[in-house]
């Protein structure tokens, strides 16, 4: 039996990290979480794929930079695709947002294996709270699609305090932890005390981050950018993709400056225009006021008012956006703490929480409490005072915000005489009507026909550690149970073909780690030429070909030579593009 390796994966929307809890006995001393780097040396991975025109698979950095390219097929983003049967098209091949994300985990435990020679089996990856079941699912099988054995999914802002409490060890009053990510916003209130963290509220918004801001950005300079309409001129994917480039470049600068160029390079015209940060915060607006409701929610479920909030603690890389942190600033009356790495602290957290799991050295024991972020229940009908029924109303059986692990009941009973079958409609969610919510599953209930009402069945709710549901039904009056662990068809027909599936991402051509650094270099070389028109596009095809062709000798001294050479030249271009 090998020995088993346990990782804490933070899978973003934006960027991946992965990291591992140390024990004191090992050899560098001191225990601890700690993150791993990739092949280029850095610590986030940007969650992005690529396809080469080869079908080579590429992830990371190399991936993203090719987003803009024409035959770019590069997917970005795809975590917001968790859970649904879309599907993404790359090259020749469709690929569902788990199977992106599987390859996004194989090469974070690539890196892993290259940094500390052992192959990870194991992992704990984190969600945002407030993913719902059918993307709790998605997570866990895209682990399972990377060969990696999920032992835990845990919520990110979960993640977050754990590694925010056992940086400052104290006893504390709750704190709030707020993560603005690139796709998803998620706050979570939480407690500390004798070794237990509690949290005790979760809400958030799944739709909401800093990609928004990109759009705004976009939505603000679009006006005047382009008075040509040389952006409709190129294909509709590509301008949006150097549009959201651009717009991404733009938002930083702006978290530096008042005021910063909103620039893209199409066909060789450089067009820009000026963004001021007044500008961006009236445009913004709208989802700046986003970030309230979550918070206020969060505070009411956990019967906390905002005084008594100890930090509010900021996770998250859109958390440095100026305009966020004047807004919660404003909400809360007092400055935001910055004591977590906003990058960082997911992945320490997952690898803290892993390190738990394999009682781990130098690791106290540490209990936490969590909570589900949604209510759960069935669909039920009701009676009219008129004798008609009423139907599609939903019928709670576990409150949102309760501590989990939990199991509850709930009893009903037939509404038709000679009923011969119930059935128990599985939803998630807070609206009044079933419509409102997020439809789970249905789980058909046969039941002996008696008159209208005589038929009762348990239903019972079951909500694991990782957030994962698992229904029991049982009838009282036979004593026949029914049990719904994968909650619908599309999870039951997924389960079966994983391991097909498994196989199928891994016999894939993926690119060869130790080339990762060229392969970006390329990606680079290749925007610029069609970025550019003339002499600058002819320097950067000369190189480029001198780069390829020292690849091919693969000899080392002349392939550094070549690479440096290119480089130089990009970074020139891209620090200051010519007119
Ligand atoms: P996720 O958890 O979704 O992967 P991250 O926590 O990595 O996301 O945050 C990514 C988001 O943070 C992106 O929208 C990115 O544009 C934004 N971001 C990162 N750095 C900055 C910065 N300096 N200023 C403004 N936004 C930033
Ligand atoms: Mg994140």
């Amino acid at each position: 039996m090998g020995r088993r390796m346990l990782i804490g994966i933070d899978l973003g929307t934006t960027n991946s990290a992965v990291a591992l809890w140390h024990s004191a006995e090992g050899a560098n001393g001191e225990a601890g979480a700690r993150l791993v780097p990739n092949a280029l040396g850095a610590v986030l991975t940007p969650s992005a794929v690529s396809v080469l025109p080869d079908g080579t698979t590429l992830v990371g950095a190399a991936a993203l930079e090719r987003m803009s390219l024409k035959d770019g097929a590069t997917a970005t983003s795809f975590k917001r695709l968790m859970g649904t049967d879309r599907k993404v098209r790359l090259g020749r091949k469709d690929f569902s947002a788990e199977e992106l994300s599987a390859l996004v985990l194989m090469a974070l435990r690539d890196d892993v294996e290259a940094h500390t020679g052992m192959r990870p089996t194991e992992a704990v990856i984190t969600v945002p709270a407030y993913f719902n079941d059918r993307q709790r699912k998605a997570t866990r099988r895209a682990g399972e699609l990377a060969g990696l054995t999920v032992r835990r999914l845990i919520n990110e802002p979960t993640a977050a305090a754990l590694a925010f409490g056992l940086q400052d060890k104290a006893e504390r009053e709750p704190f709030l932890v707020f993560d603005l990510g690139g796709g998803t916003f998620d706050v979570s209130i939480v407690e500390m005390f004798e070794g237990i963290v509690e949290v005790r509220a979760s809400a958030g918004d799944n739709r909401l981050g800093g990609d928004d801001f990109n759009t705004a950005l976009v939505l603000a300079a679009r006006g005047r950018l382009d008075p040509e309409g040389l952006l409709g001129k190129v294909e509709d994917r590509r301008s949006q993709a150097l549009l959201a480039q651009a717009a991404e470049r733009t938002k930083r600068a702006l978290s530096e400056g008042q005021e910063a160029e909103f620039a893209v390079t199409v066909d060789g015209t450089r067009l820009s225009t000026t963004i001021t940060t007044t500008e961006f915060e009236s445009q913004a607006d709208g989802l700046v006021r986003r970030l309230r409701d979550p918070v206020v929610r969060a505070l009411r479920d956990s019967q906390i008012d905002a005084a008594s909030l100890s930090e509010i603690v900021l996770v998250g890389g859109a958390t440095r956006m100026p305009i966020v942190r004047k807004a919660i600033t404003r909400l809360f009356g007092r400055f935001p703490n910055s004591s977590v790495h906003p990058d960082h602290a997911v992945a320490l957290g997952a690898a803290i929480q892993g390190g738990l799991i394999a009682r781990n050295g130098g690791l106290e024991e540490i209990r936490i409490t969590d909570v589900c972020p949604f209510t759960l229940g069935i669909e039920t009908a009701e009676r009219t005072a008129r004798g008609g029924i009423q139907s599609g109303l939903f019928s709670p059986i576990i409150e949102r915000n309760t501590p989990v692990p939990v199991s509850r009941m709930g009893s009903f009973s037939t509404m038709a005489d000679n009923q011969k079958q119930i059935d128990v409609t599985i939803y998630q969610g807070e609206a009044r009507e079933v419509s409102g919510n997020v439809l789970l599953g249905t789980l058909k209930v046969p039941v002996p026909p008696k008159p209208e009402g005589e038929v009762g069945i348990d239903v019972r709710f079951s909500y694991d550690s990782s957030g994962l549901l698992e229904v029991d039904v049982e009838v009282p009056l036979t004593g026949a149970m029914h049990n719904l662990v994968i909650i619908d068809e599309e999870d039951r027909k997924a389960a079966s073909d994983l391991a097909a599936r498994r196989k199928a991402l891994a016999a894939l051509k993926h690119h060869p780690r130790e080339e990762a650094a060229n392969q970006l270099l390329l990606a680079r070389a290749e925007r610029a030429y069609e970025e550019f028109l003339g002499d600058i596009r002819a320097v950067v095809g000369d190189r480029t070909r001198l780069f390829v062709a020292a690849l091919d000798t693969q000899d080392p001294r002349r392939i550094a030579d070549a690479a440096a050479a290119l480089a130089e030249l990009l970074d020139l271009l891209e620090a200051n593009p010519p007119l």
